[in-house]
């Protein structure tokens, strides 16, 4: 048996150490962490929704309805009215045939991928994918192919050289450790002259792109035609919990039938389909929080270009500064933690080696002083010579 604790030691020398913040508060700008009072940016809490009371009083009233727990699987009898009006709303909300509500993303995007793909198929995937997305192409045994970051012309050759099995190619969005956005039309019109599925995990996309926050395919205005298979996570601009695919009715009722991660598992809380529901129709009626977030991503980027550090290509509220080391994304985490100001440093295995970055969020409730204040705290780190 190999030793765990030297296994662990060797972490901590690599920096690559990982710890877990206790938090009292709610999400929010301001938390209390580990018993101090911080400025956090770094919430996929894009919207500021996963505290706003009326997704409060919905879970509430949820939970007095259906009480807590759902009892059992979709296909036993933890399906309820709640889950069902939620995924009506939710095809409607991104314009296709259907949608079918999954525990988490990770587990969507292993639902789907193992469900559709078989060992004579092929994944293509981006190599700064997600990790779920990873683990679900690896699950599915299907051939396992990675091209180079948004890189349409290598997955054109790749797709061209396949001799047999379906395809099904599979991108971020928005990418969550980089905040930029996949070349969706380009990968569309690919992928229909290939005959090959396409799937988009929009997880950082859902609630903040597109006019009524219908995520990037709405910023594209792509259709269900271009990409046959759109994942969304509601734990993320949503502001409550859970994941749903959407797509034409043939694929969720594959889904229904053979996708292991929706079958081989306890439904959600109603409740929390009843939080979600209140919280989708926010986002489609309150159009200035997508507005305020654009307008403090607009703010960030003018300050910290005018500090000189190095920002990322990314108009999305995803702002990566770019450190290199561990180390060196540790000790600026730790130099913005000293002001009051949380970050916590993103490193390998989530980013690739030499990548190490603090990614930095933006959220519709923050205010323009906070991102001034946050631009302090950073214009020290320049100063320091540390950027
Ligand atoms: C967070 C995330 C997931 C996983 O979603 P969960 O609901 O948190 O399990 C999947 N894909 C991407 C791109 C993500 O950022």
């Amino acid at each position: 048996m190999k030793s765990l604790a030297s296994e662990l030691a060797r972490r901590r020398e690599d920096h690559l150490y990982r710890v877990r913040r206790v938090s009292d508060t709610a999400q929010g700008p301001e938390q209390r962490i580990n018993g101090k009072s911080l400025l956090s940016f770094c919430s996929n809490d894009y919207l500021g929704l996963a505290n706003h009371p009326e997704v409060v009083a919905a879970l509430q009233r949820g939970a007095e309805q259906y009480g807590v727990g759902s009892g059992s699987a979709h296909l036993v009898n933890g399906h309820s009215t709640a889950h069902h009006a939620l995924e009506e709303e939710l095809a409607e909300f991104c314009g296709r045939d259907r949608a079918l509500l999954f525990s988490t993303g990770y587990m969507a995007n292993q639902g789907v991928i193992a469900a559709l793909l078989g060992r004579s198929d092929t994944v293509y995937q981006d190599r700064l994918n997600h990790a779920s997305l990873i683990d679900g192409g690896l699950l599915s045994r299907a051939r396992f192919k990675r091209y180079a970051h948004a890189d349409v012309v290598a997955l054109k050759g790749q797709l061209d050289a396949q001799d047999r099995g379906e395809a099904l190619v599979a991108t971020d969005g928005v990418f969550s450790m980089d905040g930029d956005i996949a070349p969706l039309p380009e990968m569309a019109a690919i992928c229909r002259d290939r005959g090959a599925w396409l799937m988009v995990d929009d997880a950082h996309g859902i609630g903040v792109l597109g006019e009524r926050g219908e995520g990037s395919l709405g910023h594209f205005n792509l259709g269900q035609e271009d990409v046959p298979i759109l994942m969304g996570t509601l734990g993320k601009g949503i502001g409550t919990f859970g994941a749903f695919v959407a797509g034409p009715d043939e694929l969720i009722e594959t889904l229904i039938q053979q996708a292991r991660a929706y079958i081989f598992t306890t439904a959600t809380p109603p409740a929390v389909a009843e939080a979600t529901r209140a919280s989708l129709r926010l986002v489609q009626q309150e159009r200035w929080r997508r507005e305020h977030l654009n307008s403090l991503i607009r703010q960030f980027r003018q300050g910290a270009a005018q500090l000189g550090l190095p920002l990322m290509a990314s108009q999305t509220p995803i702002q990566p500064i770019l450190a290199g080391s561990s180390e060196q994304a540790l000790a600026w985490s730790q130099m913005l933690e000293a002001q009051g100001i949380l970050v916590t440093a993103i490193r390998p295995p989530t980013v690739p080696e030499g990548s190490a970055r603090l990614r930095i969020t933006f959220s519709a409730s923050h205010t323009e002083q906070q991102v001034n204040r946050l631009l302090g705290a950073l214009e020290q780190l320049a100063t320091a010579g540390a950027a």
